[in-house]
């Protein structure tokens, strides 16, 4: 194993600390934490990132394992969520994808292409001609049979090795899966042939497109960073320099919605096409400055959400007969955001045996009160066990109506220790 302590930006070495590197950031029960990995952001040109890179792996193929297992619980779910992962998300974006190379290359001129890291879509393209590398093993089978093609390989592109060239290099939400990107386009560039282009496309909050949820929002900080299968998170800023220091130039980029797909209208991704150009490319250090700047204003932005989307709550639900019920510590979280001083109570769901008592303004109830009132709207504050205390209160107050946060998460608490404030609070009403 190989590893890198450089920003692979701008090899910046001094970083600000972030957190711990998290896993699994869309399964609350098997979410959590590394101790000796971390998320880090160069004080330079502020791109996040994990640290360290790990740029070799004694196995190449155990990367594009972790990848497709994070989405699912258990190996013999890994299938299925490949499977529903070409299904839902990759077919519908890369019909986009399509759509933007038409419009922006000529197919005839540029018909080779080489895809790095899907399940092979692209080789249904009728305009061009797609060769595609991915190191999982099992999403090459999936692929080459749903697909009915042999032009899918089982490589990562440092360790692919082909008789061809080719006009263009695709990276369709890939490219921040590469631990060191600099080889990785001087491999791509090997790769390509005189006039050839990169395509990227990359759907992260740090792009400004909008990503998992059908609300168009983020709202949890596992939105924003994605755990221990993405190595950094550009932004126009910082992806444009990278590339013009790695001798690309830059055409364009714009962010593309893919509203035509009617599985997921919501989201965007921003595509950016670039030209590979002779030796000398000329990467412009400003763009580092403006990259920091984008960088501070999103996180700023996110925690100003965050916070937006706890005090409208508040305030929708501070009336007598609206009862908070989660544990103490986000009791007290959301207690910062206020106001609760008219809310029916708190319950503290994990020792119920505290009520009649006032602390720091929070008014505990004994979960039994709620028996008294016929129009009781129970509020399950509560992110990684949401469903089965609602579901718990269901049985015991079957009058009432139960609402629960509109996202589960890994993490608890509203505040982290690192992060700070990491989430929003919003409910919807509980159906089980
Ligand atoms: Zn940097």
């Amino acid at each position: 194993m190989k590893i890198k302590t450089a920003c692979p930006v701008c090899g910046n070495i001094s970083f600000d600390f972030v957190s711990e590197l998290f896993f699994k950031p869309d399964i609350p029960e098997e979410f959590g934490f590394y101790k000796d990995r971390f998320f880090v952001q160069c004080i330079r040109c502020g791109t996040v990132m994990q640290m360290p890179l790990i740029v070799e792996q004694d196995d190449f193929m155990k990367y594009g394992k972790a990848y497709y297992n994070q989405m699912a619980k258990s190996t013999q779910e890994g299938e299925d969520a490949i499977n529903n992962h070409i299904t839902f998300g990759q077919i519908p974006m890369y019909e986009t994808c399509e759509n933007f190379l038409k419009s922006s290359v000529d197919p005839t001129e540029h018909h080779k292409w080489l895809d790095v890291g899907s399940a092979g879509v692209p080789t249904t393209f009728k305009d061009f001609d797609f060769t595609t590398i991915e190191p999982d093993e099992r999403t090459v089978m999936i692929g080459r049979k749903r697909f009915a093609t042999e032009k899918i390989n089982c490589a990562t592109l440092e360790t692919y090795d082909p008789k061809e060239q080719y006009d263009g290099v695709l990276f369709h939400n890939s490219f921040y899966c590469l631990p060191d990107p600099e080889k990785s386009l001087q491999k791509a560039s090997q790769l390509l042939k005189r006039g050839g282009v990169v395509a990227i496309a990359i759907c992260s909050y740090f792009m400004e497109t909008s990503t998992t949820s059908p609300d168009t929002r983020y709202l949890r900080i596992e939105e924003v960073y994605r755990g221990d299968v993405l190595w950094a998170y550009y932004n126009r800023f910082s992806l444009k320099y990278l590339m013009e220091r790695c001798g690309f130039v830059y055409v364009q980029d714009k962010v593309l919605q893919y509203s035509d797909c009617n599985r997921k209208p919501w989201f965007s991704a921003r595509y950016f096409l670039f030209n590979k150009a002779g030796d000398t490319t000329q990467a412009n250090p400003q763009d580092l400055q403006e990259s920091n700047l984008l960088n501070k204003q999103l996180l700023k932005k996110l925690e100003y959400d965050f916070s937006q989307s706890i005090r409208n709550t508040l305030s929708a639900i501070n009336n007598k007969n609206y009862f908070l019920i989660g544990n103490r510590d986000i009791l007290f979280d959301l207690q910062r955001f206020g106001p609760m001083d008219s809310i029916g109570g708190v319950v503290d769901y994990e020792n119920s045996a505290i009520f009649g008592i006032s602390q720091n303004g929070l008014n505990f109830v004994d979960v039994n009160a709620i028996l008294d009132n016929p129009q009781a709207n129970l509020i399950v504050a509560s992110f990684k066990s949401r469903e089965a205390i609602a579901a718990a209160l269901r049985k015991k107050f079957s009058f009432a109506k139960i609402f629960v946060a509109n996202r589960s998460s890994g993490i608890e608490r509203l505040i982290h220790e690192r992060f700070g404030l990491c989430k929003g609070f919003e409910i919807v009403p509980y159906n089980g």
